[in-house]
């Protein structure tokens, strides 16, 4: 017989919310250990005594098999004399102001309730609103914390007594589980067409399934928004649905019922298998199957799909199987173009209206809006292009400790970035701020954020372009506030983002190898082909892409073709008229072209890669004027064929690159008939080489060996692989984007860091 001992527990990390009390209680019943377990502003506090070797036990289980949600960032123990225990209980708690804790993402219905969504027998069956303790809403709901249902947008919903019978009880899969409902007491659905109700409940999601197999256009409201869904096989609904929102290209995200669907239309791998069945359930972007059928205007000259399965016990029911019922849904995001997907009822059905031939809405009340996040796998690493639903507000770990901060983030694929001891908290996808709508809806985040993470701001971090939303509104509280401000360059906060992204704690420098689209320039330029030497605190541009008017402005980068004839005119190349990206353009905008270039009006310079990238696209005739950034590079890197090699030259002098002799080698090419897929294949090609060369020239001028790749322009898969495996065979070490978007969404992460590494120097 063992002697009995006694230890105290301290938990923090994602431990509140998420199950983890009853399973520390039923942990401490099955190895016969007595004590308590409660929560604490700060995470979970443990007292447990008995025999050494079940202690052990439970400390191990505790460790290696945490519930599903929880995530335990710190674990600390101690023994203590205590044995005037008899029983295991659950105690009750009081928050102390200040402190906080992490708050989980919204998580995926889970096995356990998936199996009663559809079990005859149960309370719940094909309820669809049923969650538990390992997954539901959480983020989208939270008003305010500690995180518990009358701070949430369930508080109106008064549990009946069923519900509260298992929310209550401790060894039930609902104790405490803040959003639990049930068809008697919960949240429900209805049909609404010409703002008049059509049906309610089961009835509701099987008119919306007639009419979606009937081609009509449904908004539906989801966990985190609005989505638009239609058959996406049915050529006439897509392309109505693109009139309606006004989307002319840019690719439709779709869901499927199961990864056996989803199969048929993509090529999936393990790995891609696994993220779209991780408990964020994002889309991923698979590649197409050849002749799958699906219209080509779901995904218009795009080689991949983005397909995600159904999150929501709401979406399952929605995509049954039937014979009669399509396989694959469109579901894009409830807006017109570039506002903010809708969220909230009354401004859905007003914004919608236009748009959806029916609403099929629900009761619980959305309190932040949340876009499905959107990942693709790259040779079997997990790169995420739009960090929202799932992932968020997941905290990314610091090495660095780090003040109360606030950063502001950029213009496009806006996210701000909080920090907090050894947390950055980067926001949603807040988009691109350029209206109204977005710009309320990232004011607001910001203040929830605060809120929810008890931060409040010792110094404000953003954009060093003085016209950006999200500067005015950075240099406004600063000023208001009396908090220091500081204005960080664009690619220096990318090279940042990348940094923190692999938990960079060195002081040494390193290679940025940042492409980009747009940044403003310490010298008022537009920058985004940048090698920049340099960490978190300062940096050094060593080299850049020389500078090349943009002629027109926003007009260049709308119309590739534009920029093609600006990089032909700088290099001193005719602009013949055989050309597709001259006869784009009629000889009076020629002329008007010509004399902006010449005499410089409304024609900053820039060194943006994204716009190197358009101009080749428009020469070599692969697209003229574009509908979404990075269409023209998007369908250009479609092009490229595997099995050319060559490439061409850039003359690199003092810091400037010049492309003017792989622009005289391409023109030569294509006058001479050179097919566009080796065409395509040659510019991204001198692009992986340039970069080779550059790392070379700048390691052997420092002896630096490790490189940080970030900005839009690293999206492309065919730049991003053959470029990583030329630095790799020549012995760089690499680090690349996982945590956060190599595109602008990544950026307030690198603004945060450097702003929390100059306010202590
Ligand atoms: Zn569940
Ligand atoms: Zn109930
Ligand atoms: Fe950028």
């Amino acid at each position: 017989m063992q002697e009995k001992t006694a230890r105290k527990i301290w938990i923090t990390g994602i431990v509140q919310g998420v199950g983890f009390r009853p399973f520390v209680y039923n942990l401490a019943n099955q190895n016969q250990l007595n004590g308590w377990v409660r929560n604490t502003s700060s995470g979970v506090e443990i007292e447990i005594s008995g025999r050494p070797s079940q202690i052990d036990l439970f400390l191990n289980s505790l460790n290696s098999n945490p519930p599903p949600l929880a995530r335990i960032d710190n674990i600390d123990i101690q023994i203590i004399n205590t044995d005037h225990h008899d029983s295991f209980e659950i105690l009750t708690s009081q928050p102390r102001p200040g402190d906080f804790i992490p708050i989980s993402p919204d998580m995926t219905i889970c096995e356990d309730c998936l199996r009663e969504l559809y079990d005859p027998t149960d309370p719940r069956y094909r309820y669809p609103f049923i969650n538990c303790t390992n997954c539901g809403p959480r983020f989208t709901i939270i008003k305010d914390i500690p995180y518990d249902r009358k701070k949430t947008t369930m508080a109106s919903f008064e549990l009946c007594s069923y519900c509260e019978s298992e929310y209550k009880d401790p060894t039930n899969r609902r104790f405490h589980a803040q959003p639990v409902a049930c068809p008697e007491c919960g949240p429900s659905v209805k049909l609404n067409m010409n703002q008049q109700l059509i049906a309610e409940d089961e009835e509701a999601i099987q008119k919306t399934r007639k009419l979606l197999a009937d081609g009509k256009i449904v908004a539906i409201k989801g966990l985190g928004g609005f989505h638009l869904a239609c058959d996406a096989a049915n050529e006439n609904a897509v392309n109505e649905l693109r009139n309606r929102k006004k989307r002319s290209d840019k690719p439709f995200a779709l869901m499927a019922y199961n990864l056996k669907i989803i199969e048929k239309f993509c090529k999936v791998n393990q790995k891609e298998a696994d993220l779209l069945k991780s408990g964020a359930h994002p889309i991923v972007l698979l590649e197409k199957r050849e002749n799958q059928p699906l219209p080509e205007s779901i995904a218009p000259k795009q080689k991949t799909l983005g397909i995600m399965l159904p999150y929501t016990p709401l979406h399952y029911l929605l995509t049954e199987p039937a014979e009669w019922f399509p396989e694959l849904l469109v579901m894009t995001s409830g807006n017109i173009s570039d506002e903010p997907i809708a969220y909230q009822d009354e401004d859905a059905v007003e914004r919608l209206d236009l748009i959806a031939d029916a609403f099929l809405l629900h009761n619980r009340p959305i309190h932040t809006r949340v876009d499905d996040s959107v990942t693709r796998v790259v040779q079997d690493d997990i790169q995420i292009l739009r960090r929202s639903r799932g992932y968020t507000p997941n905290s990314i770990a610091s090495p660095f400790s780090l003040p109360q901060i606030l950063a502001t983030g950029t213009e496009l694929k806006n996210t701000f970035c909080l920090s907090r001891d050894n947390y950055f908290f980067v926001s949603h996808h807040i988009g691109d701020l350029e209206n109204f709508e977005t710009l309320e809806a990232f004011q607001s985040g910001v203040v929830h954020f605060e809120n929810l993470f008890r931060i409040k701001p010792q110094a404000i971090g953003c954009d060093l372009h003085p016209d950006y939303l999200a500067t005015r509104y950075a240099k406004d509280r600063a000023n208001k506030e009396k908090l220091p401000l500081y204005m960080i360059q664009h690619h220096h906060a990318h090279l940042a983002a990348c940094l923190a992204d692999n938990h960079w704690g060195r002081e040494e420098p390193v290679i940025g190898l940042i492409f980009d689209g747009t940044g403003y320039g310490t010298d008022k330029a537009i920058w985004g082909g940048e090698f920049l030497i340099g960490g978190y605190k300062e940096f050094q541009r060593r080299f850049h892409l020389a500078y090349t008017p943009l002629a027109g402005g926003d007009l260049a980068i709308r119309t590739p073709s534009r920029m093609a004839l600006s990089h032909l005119w700088k290099s001193g190349i005719d602009w013949d008229s055989a050309l597709p990206c001259t006869h784009q353009l009629c000889m009076e905008e020629r002329t008007v072209l010509r004399i902006q270039l010449e005499k410089g009006i409304n024609a900053p310079p820039t060194s943006s890669m994204g716009r190197l990238f358009d101009a080749a696209a428009a020469l070599i005739g692969i697209r003229q004027v574009v509908t979404y950034e990075g269409q023209a590079a998007i369908e250009m890197e479609m092009m490229v064929d595997p099995d050319e090699e060559d490439y061409y030259q850039f003359e690199i002098n003092a810091e400037n690159i010049d492309p003017t002799p792989l622009w005289h080698a391409l023109v030569n090419d294509i006058q001479k008939g050179t097919p566009i897929p080796i065409l395509a294949a040659r510019f991204h090609n001198s692009i992986a080489h340039l970069s080779l060369q550059v790392a070379m020239q700048i390691k052997a001028e420092t002896g630096i060996s490790t490189l940080a790749m970030s900005g839009g322009v690293w999206q492309n898969k065919v730049l991003f692989l053959n470029t990583t495996n030329l630095l790799k065979n020549n012995g760089f070490e690499l680090l690349m984007h996982h945590k956060v978007p190599t595109n602008d969404g990544g950026v307030s992460l690198g603004q945060a860091a450097i702003t929390a590494k100059q306010i202590q120097s």
